[in-house]
């Protein structure tokens, strides 16, 4: 049976014995290895020697006696040495493999109930240094997999409630058609058509989130002018901001501005922006699209005078599904993961998406960067 198939208790006990064998065989080794280059004759010169010479040599069988005593002695000797060592070694085995295998054990046995499930195990962090730090990790392990599900099942919760709404609504008014309650005329035909719409919206946010969230958005990062792609997203909601009597701005240094990026996924970025803009800033307001280069990066503004976040929302507003005012997001029809996209977006191309507001009713500022072309204008 090959050693790693033995148990660890077995493993320390194995060695242990090993060890006390080893220095038995080799103890023995060496005093017979000194008996024999001594022989009876040496040791009979020696007690000659010792004697003085004075009553003559003792004959060869008190010599051979003695050798035979020596070695009895020293064998006994080896003997109650060894099955002292034997006992000891056990007892050591015995108390390092409970140290040892106390916090192991509880680890396999933690590990497979959070296999099973229970994600709020933990195991207690005792014993040596080593011991310690493995209890801390694997805590810090767990923890990591009990937020992971805590995420995973608000997510399920928060598709779910987000589904629901389009949902009922569509069935009230199907209902409405069928008892005769509502007309299909097109106006009510236009509200479910608003509602379908939400909800195929809402879709395809959940997938490419998901996508962006896995890495798996394919991106075209090419050197890109910038001015263009700003300039296509503010001619395209120019309508939407002067419906809500806007003022529109650019606010762009003169010639191009080269910068590292995915054309669509920079401009889907900066439609997010700008959209959420306009959604919330009150009429006659004013958004201001600006644009810095710094050293390795190009930092892209977009500013509203708008209704401003409050700072307790503002370390949550890149969450998904997280918005200040849901009464009032659900009104425009925002699912409050166009931010988290967005945010992920710009991470894949190597930028960043933040923001500041001095709180409700004092504006936002969104501050993308993206990475620069080293050189480049
Ligand atoms: P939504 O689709 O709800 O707009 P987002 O992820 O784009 O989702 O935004 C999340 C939340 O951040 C919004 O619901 C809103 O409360 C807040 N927000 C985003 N942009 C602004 C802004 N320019 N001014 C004020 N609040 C904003």
């Amino acid at each position: 049976m090959p050693l790693r198939s033995w148990s660890l208790r077995w493993q320390l006990v194995g060695a242990q014995m090993a060890v006390v064998v080893v220095g038995v065989v080799t103890l023995l080794a060496a005093t017979e290895l000194i008996l024999r280059l001594v022989g009876a004759e040496g040791l009979q010169a020696i007690l000659a020697a010792e004697g003085g010479g004075s009553a003559g040599a003792p004959p060869p069988e008190a010599a051979s006696a003695l050798l035979a005593v020596v070695r009895r002695t020293v064998r006994n000797a080896l003997a109650i040495a060894a099955t002292a060592a034997t006992l000891v070694g056990l007892a050591v085995s015995v108390l390092l493999t409970n140290e040892l295998l106390r916090p192991l054990k509880e680890i396999a046995r933690s590990s497979r109930r959070i296999a099973g499930g229970h994600y709020g195990e933990r195991v207690r962090a005792a014993g040596s240094l080593e011991l310690v730090e493995m209890a801390n990790n694997f805590n810090m392990m767990a923890e990591t997999l009990d937020q992971i599900e805590a995420q995973r099942i608000t997510l399920i919760g928060n598709v779910t409630h987000e589904l629901r709404t389009p949902l009922t609504a569509l069935g009230g008014y199907l209902e409405g058609l069928l008892d005769g309650v509502l007309d299909a005329d097109p106006e009510t035909i236009s509200q479910m058509e608003a509602e379908v719409r939400r909800l195929g919206r809402l879709v395809n946010d959940l997938q490419t989130l998901s996508r962006v969230e896995s890495g798996a958005v394919p991106l075209r990062i090419e050197p890109q002018d910038l001015v263009p792609l700003v300039r296509r997203v503010t001619t395209n909601l120019a309508p939407q901001a002067a419906a809500g009597a806007l003022n529109l701005r650019l606010s762009l240094p003169p010639g191009r501005i080269t910068v590292l990026a995915d054309p669509d996924r920079a401009v889907q970025i900066l439609m997010n922006l700008v959209g959420n803009a306009i959604r919330y800033t009150p009429e006659g307001g004013t958004i201001e699209v600006g644009a810095r280069v710094l050293p390795a990066s190009v930092e892209v503004t977009v500013w509203d005078d708008g209704i401003g976040i409050p700072a307790d929302a503002l370390p949550y507003i890149f969450e998904r599904f997280y918005r200040v005012d849901r009464s009032r997001t659900r009104a425009t029809g925002g699912s409050g993961i166009g931010l988290t996209i967005a945010r992920h977006l710009a991470w894949a191309m190597g930028g960043d998406l933040v923001v500041e507001s001095e709180g409700p009713d004092r504006g936002t500022l969104f501050r993308l960067t993206l990475p620069r072309v080293a050189g480049a204008a």
